[in-house]
């Protein structure tokens, strides 16, 4: 499971890998696995199932980096993937995930500089949004969120309680427009994400275009089952309108879905649809485990593959989740 990529005109951001860095992947890879391509081993996950050897490669939220970076080398490499594309940007929406990312990684050296301004900027504005700020730090502190999620420092842990906990969606958009709005940062459509033509070019090409929701929610399952329909019906049909054929596969925003997103994606004819775990559900076609794209760099940088037992799979966990 792939998401940012970096050089040219897009930034190094957490996360991201280079073009080369795809290419030695996907040469470690082929040391143990199979790579198929997209639409076969959709159809053996359909039907006999893919043997634990054959994997496919899997890109999220339709970037424009991975069409600049990471397409010219599966070209080279002849590899076709799946593409799961989120349509508010396709609409003319920007989408606030991302922008905000290129924000955090386009006006600040780092990432801890990042926070650095951001908790100044909350503290200065916690009375006025009725933000207990000490409390909630030390609530923080208390807790265990997102320890089970290997790769965050402390900082991105602390970060995630206070976006996703504390201030919850419309204070944390409020709070990072006024940042963004004091550093001047103007985002531009064209860098962040793949635009219609490039979709259809990837369709040209024989990659599989999948769903993976209207505006990128970070937690679908909270939704109740209508707002879930709309976020894939609007999804499905928006990529239709650009290629021309219903999708059929889909993946999960944040990897976030409850039993109401399988029942909507039976509905409008998904048949397959990807978690962002590596936890493998056995037999269930809504549940194809995914491996991010950062622990296969850790796993390259350790020179090992699997797992001690010579499985990548692993234990359950409730959520998994990337550098979102
Ligand atoms: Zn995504």
């Amino acid at each position: 499971m792939f998401h940012h990529f970096h050089g040219g005109c897009h930034i190094v951001c957490q996360g991201s890998i280079s073009g080369e860095e795809l290419y030695d992947m996907v040469t470690f890879l082929e040391k143990k696995y199979t790579i198929v391509d997209a639409a076969e081993w959709l159809r053996k996950a359909c039907n006999e199932g893919p043997s634990d050897e054959e994997i496919c490669l899997t890109f999220d939220d339709g970037l424009r980096c991975q069409y600049d970076i990471a397409l010219p080398i599966l070209n080279d490499l002849g590899i076709k993937a799946f593409w799961f594309i989120y349509s508010s940007p396709l609409v003319g929406v920007m989408e606030k995930l991302e922008v905000y990312r290129h924000f955090r990684f386009s006006k600040f050296a780092s990432i801890e500089d990042f926070y650095a301004v951001f908790w100044i900027f909350l503290e200065k504005v916690s009375k006025q949004m009725d933000v207990n700020y000490k409390r909630s730090l030390s609530d923080f502190e208390m807790s265990n969120f997102c320890k089970e999620f290997a790769f965050y420092s402390f900082q991105d842990r602390q970060f995630r309680y206070f976006r996703d906990i504390i201030l919850g969606q419309e204070k944390y958009y409020s709070l990072m427009d006024s940042l963004i709005s004091y550093y001047g940062y103007k985002p531009h459509k064209e860098l962040l994400w793949i635009d219609r033509n490039g979709i259809k070019d990837l369709y040209a090409r024989g990659h599989i275009i999948g769903l993976h929701s209207h505006s990128h929610p970070t937690n679908l399952k909270s939704f109740d089952y209508e707002d879930q329909l709309r976020e894939y019906r609007i999804n499905s049909e928006v990529i239709e309108s650009i290629i021309g054929q219903k999708p059929n596969v889909a993946s999960y925003p944040c990897g976030s879905f409850n039993s109401d997103t399988v029942h909507i994606l039976r509905n409008i004819g998904v048949n397959a649809a990807f978690v962002e775990s590596t936890y493998r559900a056995e037999n269930d076609i809504y549940h194809i485990p995914r491996e991010d794209h950062a622990n296969i760099m850790a796993k390259m940088n350790e020179g090992r593959l699997c797992n001690e037992d010579n499985s990548i799979y692993e234990q359950p966990a409730e959520t998994y989740k990337s550098y979102k």
